[in-house]
């Protein structure tokens, strides 16, 4: 059933409920007024019968009365008659014998006024008897005055009382002697009175009220009064006729009702199947301010805001798409990590909408270094980078514990290079750990079915935008793109060590002689555009093979190792040592002039010289394996003005000083000044007196060649 059946239903149950208990009240008041009126006025024409017929009796007794006392009976009996006292007079004597009777008496039977009990049988007339008797008071018989009861007599009661009456003619069973209803109301009078008893009144059939008066002690008739209803003819066809008009009122009000009602619940159900099928453009019309038109107001800005919120959707899936656009390109694309750190930091902003945030990496397993920051202190160009050591504040404790942190930062607990933030959120950086001993990294065992991971260094970011902390998903979200972001830069790193290990020399850990022929090609492209001066010193060990042969080779390998590392102590930062091959190295002192190359070289010389190398010679024996070497050095621009050139130079001094005596230096000898030169660069023009080099007027030497003895 539709909600629209149900309200008609329930409103007709509620309008129409109370007119039918009316039309019954009304109809069943009418009745009872109606019946009780009709009882008291058969009670009154009952009590004016019997007064009637009393009189009657009063009357006969009278004339009975009169005619026994006088002597001439026939004359009073006939002057009674005449008056209308009587309508018949009859003296009979003790034996019962008619004296003496005026003419034409009432059929018999007649009915005593004086009869006590109430026989049946049909009554003819009413009659008093009084006794005859002589002076002694002696019975000489009796004198009856006699009334007839016909149709007048019968009229005349009625007429009396104001109500029908029916003279009943034996009782058993009833019939009718005369009565003044007409044809169909003298049957249904009839019926009625068969279950009469005493007083009662009933009801007939058609409409009236009936009861018994008599036969009683004083009323010998026995008689049926009866009277017309009172009630309103059509009465109750009236009451059908509203209650029906009620109804078909009801139902017409309440469909209407019901169409009101349900209109605005059909328009929104209509319109939230097009809220379903994706349409958020549907509204419903608000028509009231009731309920439901708050209800569709309620809908309308649901959907309204639904679409605000799909939209910024739209567009923040549009964002992500283009982030992850220049994510993906970048991390496929590229080994430039400075880069690679900057998008993964942007889209990690982005993502978790954070005001500031850093990407550190662990560097030599002690710190953290900030290698790429945004909304920071450091952020700002020249600034120095946070670093934070392992297990120090926040950053440290995620790096070295491997377990992502949010939450407010407090002013404890935090590092002092720590950004002074409300909220963060940090997250390792870590990647799955291919080799399984990476260096100077922390093992990560928190979910124990991946891999092994090794933390590179940690993501963080400071200040969500909207002031609240940083949640869960943001930590979720955050800790597998780290995830993923940290396997690229892994891979950067990766790539960086394939490449160094491709120019590096295995054995002794310097730069391999490709290098050397790139750096010497740079440093002297970059010394010769700036004016600068660059120093080759070309070193080889003094008797190696010796060493070999003496000690074996593998006592050789622990002197090359040895050799290279002492090297890279005495050299600077910016210096570079090669390894050439064997056991001849290259030495690269950018910015360096002549000067400075020999008194590099002489360091070399002493720091070789002056200590043994502790190596394991044949049968495992350690040995001290006293080792020198021969230097080189060729100046740019003093001896030539291109790198293997400058590198030719110094191999010729390294030939001149194992010429000489080994374990010693050579610097080139200087070149002869070419015509073709455009700017010449004399043979005095060497290393200035400060050892700061500048390419410039001539300054006096002040390097010396030690086998010149100065
Ligand atoms: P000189 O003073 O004239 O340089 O004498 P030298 O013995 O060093 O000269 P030479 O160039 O003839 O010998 C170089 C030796 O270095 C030959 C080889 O046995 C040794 N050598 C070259 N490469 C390696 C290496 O990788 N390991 C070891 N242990 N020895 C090497
Ligand atoms: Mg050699
Ligand atoms: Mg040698």
């Amino acid at each position: 059933m539709t909600l629209r059946g149900r309200l008609t239903a329930a409103f007709l149950a509620v309008a129409l409920g109370p007119v039918l208990l009316g039309a019954v009240f009304v109809a069943s008041t009418v009745a009872a007024v109606d019946r009780s009126r009709a009882t008291e006025r058969l009670a009154v024409a009952a009590t004016a019968v019997r007064t009637s017929i009393d009189a009657l009796c009063q009357q006969l007794r009278a004339a009975a009365d009169a005619v026994a006392v006088t002597a001439d009976h026939a004359g009073t009996a006939a002057q009674v008659v005449s008056r209308g006292l009587a309508a018949a007079v009859l003296v009979t004597d003790v034996t019962g014998r008619v004296s003496y009777a005026t003419p034409d008496p009432p059929p018999a039977p007649w009915r005593d006024c004086t009869a006590r009990a109430a026989p049946g049988g049909p009554v003819s007339a009413l009659v008093v008897r009084v006794q005859l008797r002589d002076a002694a008071g002696s019975a000489l018989g009796t004198v009856a005055a006699a009334l007839p009861i016909d149709p007048a007599f019968v009229a005349r009661l009625a007429a009396a009382t104001g109500v029908a009456v029916t003279l009943l003619d034996g009782l058993a069973p009833i019939q009718v002697a005369h009565t003044t209803e007409s044809g169909t109301g003298r049957d249904a009078v009839l019926a009625a009175a068969a279950s009469l008893r005493d007083e009662h009144v009933t009801g007939t059939t058609d409409g009236r009220y009936v009861r018994r008066a008599g036969p009683t002690v004083g009323q010998p008739l026995p008689l049926v009064l009866s009277v017309p209803s009172d009630q309103p003819p059509g009465l109750h066809a009236v009451l059908v006729t509203v209650v029906l008009m009620a109804a078909l009122l009801g139902v017409a009000v309440a469909w209407r009702l019901a169409r009101v009602t349900t209109r605005p619940l059909v328009e929104l159900a209509g319109a939230a199947d097009r809220v379903a099928t994706g349409d958020l453009t549907a509204r419903v019309p608000v028509r009231s301010g009731d309920e439901i038109g708050r209800l569709a107001v309620a809908f309308n800005r649901m959907t309204r805001e639904t679409g605000g919120y799909l939209a910024a959707l739209a567009s923040s899936r549009d964002q992500l798409r283009g982030h992850l656009a220049v994510l993906g390109d970048t991390l496929a694309s590229t080994h430039d990590l400075p880069r690679i750190l900057r998008v993964i930091l942007h889209s990690a902003l982005a993502a978790t909408g954070a005001r500031a945030g850093a990407v550190l990496l662990t560097e030599q397993g002690e710190q953290l270094v900030a290698r790429c920051s945004a909304g920071l202190d450091d952020s700002e160009p020249g600034a120095a980078p946070m670093r934070v050591p392992l297990g120090s504040g926040v950053v440290g404790a995620v790096a070295a514990t491997g377990q992502p942190r949010r939450g407010r930062l407090e002013s404890t607990g935090v590092a002092p290079d720590e950004p002074r933030c409300r909220t963060y959120i940090a997250v390792p950086f870590a990647a799955p750990d291919a080799t399984g001993d990476a260096p100077g990294v922390a093992p990560v065992a928190d979910a124990p079915d991946r891999p092994a991971e090794v933390v590179l260094g940690v993501l963080a970011l400071y200040d969500r935008l909207g002031g609240e902390e940083f949640d869960d998903d943001d930590l979720t979200t955050l800790r597998t793109f780290a995830r993923h972001a940290a396997v690229a830069v892994d891979n950067v790193r990766v790539h960086e060590e394939a490449q160094r290990l491709s120019l590096t020399d295995p054995l002794t850990g310097l730069w391999n002689y490709r290098y050397l022929r790139e750096s010497l090609r740079r440093e002297v492209e970059r010394a010769s555009r700036f004016g600068r001066m660059v120093s080759v010193l070309a070193l080889d060990l003094d008797r190696f093979k010796r060493v070999n042969d003496t000690y074996g080779h593998a006592a050789g390998d622990t002197v090359l190792a040895e050799f290279a590392r002492r090297v890279r102590g005495e050299i600077r930062e910016v210096d570079l040592a090669f390894r050439r091959g064997g056991e001849e190295f290259v030495v690269l002192l950018p910015e360096t002039d002549a000067r400075g190359a020999t008194i590099v070289a002489e360091r070399l010389g002493a720091a070789v010289r002056d200590t043994p190398v502790t190596a394991v010679g044949h049968a495992g024996v350690r040995e001290s394996i006293p080792v020198t070497v021969s230097i080189g050095i060729g100046v740019f621009p003093d001896h030539a003005d291109t790198g293997p050139q400058v590198l030719a130079a110094a191999d010729e001094a390294l030939y001149a000083a194992k010429t000489a005596s080994r374990d010693t230096w050579r610097l080139a000898p200087a070149r002869e000044p070419s015509p073709t030169r455009e700017v010449p660069v004399p043979a005095a023009a060497r290393s200035p007196v400060d050892g700061l080099p500048r390419a410039g007027p001539d300054m006096p030497v002040a390097a010396s060649d030690p086998s010149t003895g100065s």
